[in-house]
């Protein structure tokens, strides 16, 4: 199965986060918070093959961290992926949106910049401005809206724009995330799990959530779990081909 947002670095053991993935053979994309946190998230995962490290600057800590954008300028040539990043306009982290702001656009130039990049972004209550800030750098890559709340306009407008989507158990299981994944380009669909926030993990990383979330996807297309894991597969090795030329 596909992992496309996943914070390995932050379970409590990671390293057996790490095993249980690899065991289990799925393909995770392992999202950073800092550009601090790249080098040993990237170390972790150093003998998967099908573990991608990408860099990230989480906009809930963007305040805090702005001073490692030149870290992450410097790390940006060693991978194909950026996030997590993005925009949080909930109340609790809307005073620090400014700051937000300089951060995403600063890393959406760098990814201009560098030729693009897949960018795993999280948008909440901030879609729009999202919807902007890529619009303002079209050269920055393919973004993927990781667990996407926005409204049904916005969603419109995401996918007009050529965003891709993440989406897990919680999404296929509320009435608003199931009418967007109905609305979405099933050739644009990626799972997640944003372990180990979110979900029943036990502390460990275990498969029931991205079997959840296929199950889900599976009743909203009406399809056999075997179908929709071919589409996924297929759209994975779609984003794949576009970005690593694999
Ligand atoms: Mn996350």
């Amino acid at each position: 199965m596909i992992d496309f947002h996943c914070h390995l670095d932050l379970f409590p053991e990671p390293e057996k986060a790490v095993a249980a993935a690899e065991k289990s053979g799925h393909y995770v994309l392992s999202v950073t918070t800092t550009p601090k946190a790249f080098a040993k998230t990237a170390y972790l995962a150093r003998k998967s093959k099908r573990i991608r490290t990408a860099l990230g600057l989480h906009p809930q800590i963007a305040h805090e961290r702005k001073s490692e954008l030149p870290l992450f300028d410097r790390l940006i040539s060693e991978t194909d992926y950026v996030g997590e990043v993005g925009l949080d306009g909930g109340p609790e982290y809307r005073k620090h949106y400014a700051d937000q702001l300089i951060v995403f656009d600063h890393i959406l130039a760098t990814c201009q910049k560098v030729g693009g990049r897949v960018l795993s972004i999280h948008s909440r209550h901030a879609a729009s401005d999202v919807l902007d800030a890529l619009a303002r750098h079209p050269g920055a890559g393919t973004a993927i809206l990781h667990w996407f709340t926005g409204t049904t306009a916005e969603l419109n407008r995401a996918i007009d724009s050529g965003c891709w989507f993440s989406v897990g158990r919680p999404m296929t299981k509320s009435k608003k995330g199931r009418s967007h994944i109905a609305g979405i380009p099933q050739n644009r669909i990626l799972t997640e799990t944003d372990a180990p926030f979110g979900g029943s993990t036990d502390g460990g990383y275990a498969d029931t959530e991205l079997c959840a979330a296929v199950n889900g996807l599976s009743s909203i297309w009406d399809m056999t779990i075997a179908e929709t894991q071919s589409i996924l597969a297929k759209n994975l090795r779609m984003l794949r081909r576009v970005r690593e030329n694999v």
